[in-house]
C-alpha cells in the first residue's frame, strides 16, 4: 500500500508521525485488534530506570518490561558483556556444538538453584520453557511404564505463556479457553491457593487438590503452577505452607511437580526463586523473564537426574525437543553478566527497600473508592480494583504524570527494575493514588479514538 515503507525510507529513522502511521497500518501489538487500537507511545531509548519518549517525555518505568529488566535499561555491564559476545560469535547451533556461554549459564543455574536439579534445558522463551517442562513430564511417565498419565493438575488464576500447552494450563476464564476448546487439551482444576501468604495452609485449604490428585492421580503426569505469587493470572500471593503440603501430596501420587519461576525468578519476591520461601525443590523447574536482565529473549527449563535419567532410558532414549536458536550464545552471555551483576549488588536490600517503598506508597490506595485491596511482595505491587480498569484514559493519565504503567483487567501494579531510587519509586505510587482518585471521581474519560 501507498504508505508502506519503500526501502529508502525505513521507519529507522522516521519522524514520529509517520512511524505511528506505519505502525498503526501493519504493527501488530500484543493482545491488540488491528482496528480501533489502543494507542502506543513511541519510545526513542532507555536508560537505567527511564524510558525516553520520541516526543522527549521521560517516564519512571514501573514494569521492567514485563518482569526482565531488573537492571535497569542501558546497562553498561549488559552493555559490555553483548559487545564482546558479538566480536566472537552472535550465534551457533546447540546440535554437536557447544560453546562458553551457554556451558557457563547452565553450571550457574544448578548452583543457584534447588540441588536436585542437574540438567539444564535452554530454550527461547518462557512460553517454550512450559512446553518443554510439558513434554520432559510426559516422556518421564511414558518412560517409567505409565504411558496412561498424560494429563496436568494445576489452580486457576495461573498463567503460563500463550503456546497451546501453556494455555491449557493458564486460568481458564483470563486464559480464553472457551476460545480455542475444541483443540486444547482438557486439564484438571483446582481452586486458586487460598491462604495468604503470612497464613498456615490448612487441611481444608489442601482439601480440594488433594482430592483432584487422588480421584485423578493414575491419569496425571504433573502438577504444574507458580510458587508463591500467581503473576499475569491475577497477581496473587499465597502461603509458601500450601507449596510444602503440594509437594508432599505429589510425590505420595507419583506426580511431578512442575515450578514456574518465570515471572518469580531471579529476586523479584525477596528471595532468589520463590520456592525458597517454601523450601520445596520443583522436579522441573521453568525459568525466563529476568533471566536475561530483560536483554533478549531467553529461558531454561531444569531438571532433576531421575527425570533426566528416566527419560533418556525410555524410547526414543532421548528428549525430543530442540530449538533452533537453543543456548544463544549472545543471549547466555548477557545471562552469565546478569546473573553475576545480581549477586554482586546488595539484591536482597534493593529488594527490601521497593517492598517497603511500595508499602508506603501505595497503601493510602486502599482509602479511594474502587479499591478492592492493596498487597505488596518483594519488588511487587498490586492495587485490585472493584472493576476492569478504563484502559486508554489510565494509561494516557499515568503517561501525562510521567510515569510508565501498564494496568490490566482490575489490576494496576508495579514491579520495577530493582535499581529504581526511593524518589523515582515515590513518584510511581504518587502518580497510581492519583490517577485512581481521578477515577474514582470520575474525571478521567476513556477518548473513543486516541
Ligand atoms: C511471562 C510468563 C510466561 C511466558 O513467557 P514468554 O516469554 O512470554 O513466553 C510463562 N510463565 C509465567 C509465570 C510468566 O510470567
Amino acid at each position: 500500500m501507498s504508505d508502506a515503507p519503500t526501502p529508502a525510507g525505513t521507519c529507522d529513522s522516521l519522524d514520529m508521525a509517520r512511524l505511528l502511521a506505519v505502525d498503526a497500518a501493519h504493527a501488530w501489538h500484543p493482545y491488540t485488534a488491528t482496528i480501533d487500537r489502543d494507542p502506543v507511545y513511541p519510545v526513542r531509548a532507555a536508560a537505567g530506570c527511564e524510558i525516553e519518549l520520541m516526543d522527549g517525555r521521560r517516564l519512571v518505568d514501573g514494569m521492567a518490561s514485563w518482569w526482565c529488566a531488573i537492571h535497569g535499561y542501558n546497562h553498561p555491564v549488559l552493555n559490555a558483556a553483548a559487545t564482546a559476545q558479538l566480536g566472537r560469535m552472535a550465534h551457533v547451533m546447540f546440535g554437536g556444538l557447544t560453546h562458553a556461554p551457554a556451558v557457563g549459564l547452565v553450571e550457574r543455574l544448578v548452583q543457584l538453584t534447588p540441588a536436585p536439579l542437574q540438567h539444564v534445558f535452554l530454550c527461547d522463551s518462557g512460553s517454550v520453557a512450559v512446553e518443554v517442562a510439558m513434554k520432559m513430564a510426559l516422556q518421564y511417565q511414558q518412560a517409567a511404564g505409565r504411558p496412561q498419565r498424560v494429563r496436568f493438575l494445576t489452580v486457576r488464576g495461573g498463567y503460563h505463556g500463550d503456546t497451546f500447552d501453556a494455555m491449557s494450563v493458564c486460568d481458564p476464564v483470563t486464559g480464553m479457553h472457551s476460545l480455542f476448546e475444541r483443540v486444547l487439551p482438557k486439564q484438571v482444576f483446582a481452586a486458586p491457593p487460598a491462604p495468604a501468604f503470612e497464613a498456615p495452609c490448612t487441611d481444608a485449604d489442601i482439601a480440594e487438590i488433594a482430592g483432584l490428585m487422588a480421584r485423578h492421580g493414575d491419569t496425571l503426569a504433573a502438577v504444574i503452577l507458580e510458587p508463591i505469587v500467581q503473576g499475569a493470572g491475577g497477581m496473587r500471593f499465597y502461603s509458601p505452607a500450601y507449596l510444602s503440603r503440594l509437594r508432599a501430596l505429589c510425590d505420595r501420587h507419583g506426580l511431578l511437580l512442575i515450578l514456574d519461576e518465570i515471572a518469580t525468578g531471579f529476586g523479584r519476591t525477596g528471595r532468589l526463586f520463590a520456592c525458597e520461601h517454601a523450601g520445596v525443590a520443583p522436579d522441573i523447574l521453568c525459568l525466563g523473564k529476568a533471566l536475561t536482565g530483560g536483554y533478549l529473549t531467553g529461558a531454561a527449563t531444569l531438571a532433576t537426574t531421575d527425570v533426566a535419567d528416566t527419560i533418556s532410558r525410555g524410547v526414543p532414549g532421548a528428549f525430543m525437543h530442540g530449538p533452533t536458536f537453543m543456548g544463544n550464545p549472545l543471549a547466555c552471555a548477557i545471562a552469565n553478566a546478569s546473573i553475576d551483576l545480581l549477586l554482586s549488588r546488595d539484591w536482597r536490600g534493593e529488594v527490601a527497600a521497593i517492598e517497603a517503598g511500595l508499602r508506603a506508597g501505595l497503601e493510602p490506595c486502599r482509602q479511594l473508592p474502587g479499591v478492592a485491596d492493596v498487597r505488596v511482595l518483594g519488588a511487587i505491587g498490586v492495587v485490585e480494583l472493584t472493576d476492569p480498569v478504563p484502559m486508554r484514559a489510565v494509561q494516557r493519565a499515568l503517561v501525562e504524570r510521567g510515569v510508565w504503567v501498564r494496568p490490566f483487567g482490575r489490576l494496576v501494579y508495579l514491579m520495577p527494575p530493582f535499581i529504581i531510587t526511593p524518589a523515582q519509586l515515590a513518584q510511581l505510587c504518587e502518580a497510581i493514588g492519583e490517577v485512581l482518585a481521578a477515577l474514582a471521581a470520575g474525571r478521567l474519560t476513556e477518548p473513543a479514538h486516541p
